[in-house]
């Protein structure tokens, strides 16, 4: 069983996330566990105060050490993550990373301007979701709990659909289509109405190196495509055989 620890002010804002669809399923077949550390049941003063005035002044608040501290002794052994804008941006493959971690994953969500600096320097590691400031780092923890989930053997129906997702190759995946065969005069690609699985599979990558080099040609330039991939990819630039 995967353990997630969430150290946070709110644990309330994790309720319906850990007992909905494909998490919550996962949480009742006891593939995934949460464990809720409330940062303000260690506050230490009767008004159960969690903020306090930074050094040297300045907007703002920081989080309040004690409670803190009080919460991190709590702890059993574990990867300790803080979430944070100054860490290192996540992707697939630090999903891929930390789902084959063996002992717990704490994920600690900051508020206010974050934590005294001797604190963060406790963590493991410090992950960022991206280049902008939230307001806590719970959105940011669900973001991080849903990709690693996905990848725990038994979470997602399908092992293969996370195989052949984006990123987990280096590439974007390749267009989905369903029914009806024709919306507003666009047609499904014939080639996926074929029954031609050999040649449904390369039309897909071809797709997906297209896709990959118009959206996001940092990924592209990083890929290094064989001789088979640069014919698929000439094809789909083309727009043939699937259209
Ligand atoms: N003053 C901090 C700074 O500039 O680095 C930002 C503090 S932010 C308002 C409060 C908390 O939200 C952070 O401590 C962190 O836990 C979380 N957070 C904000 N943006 C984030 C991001 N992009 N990735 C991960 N966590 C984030």
């Amino acid at each position: 069983m995967y353990q997630f620890i969430l150290a946070t002010l709110f644990p309330e804002l994790f309720e319906s996330f850990v007992a909905t669809s494909i998490i919550g399923k996962a949480v009742d077949k006891e593939l995934l566990n949460f464990h809720f550390v409330n940062v303000r049941d260690f506050a230490t003063d009767r008004h159960r105060t969690v903020d306090d005035t930074p050094y040297g002044g300045g907007p703002g608040m920081v989080m309040k050490v004690a409670p803190v501290l009080g919460a991190f002794e709590t702890l059993p052994e574990c990867h300790k993550v803080f979430m944070s804008p100054q860490g290192k941006r996540f992707d697939q493959g630090a999903a891929s990373r930390l789902a084959k971690l063996d002992k717990p994953l704490l994920l600690f969500c900051g508020r206010y301007e974050g934590l005294d600096e001797r604190i963060v320097e406790m963590f493991d590691e410090q992950i960022s979701i991206g280049d902008f400031v939230l307001n806590g780092g719970e959105v940011a923890a669900m973001v991080v709990i849903e990709s690693i989930s996905r990848l725990i053997p038994g979470v997602i129906g399908k092992l293969d659909s996370t195989v052949e997702e984006s990123f987990s190759n280096g590439l974007l995946e390749y267009p989905q289509y369903t029914r009806p065969e024709e919306i507003d005069g666009k047609r499904v690609p014939p080639i996926l109405l074929s029954g031609n699985h050999g040649k449904i599979a390369e039309w897909r990558h071809g797709q997906s190196l297209l896709r990959t080099y118009l959206h996001r040609p940092d990924l592209f330039e990083k890929h290094q495509m064989t001789d088979k991939e640069k014919q698929l990819f000439d094809e789909a630039l083309k727009g043939s055989p699937g259209e």
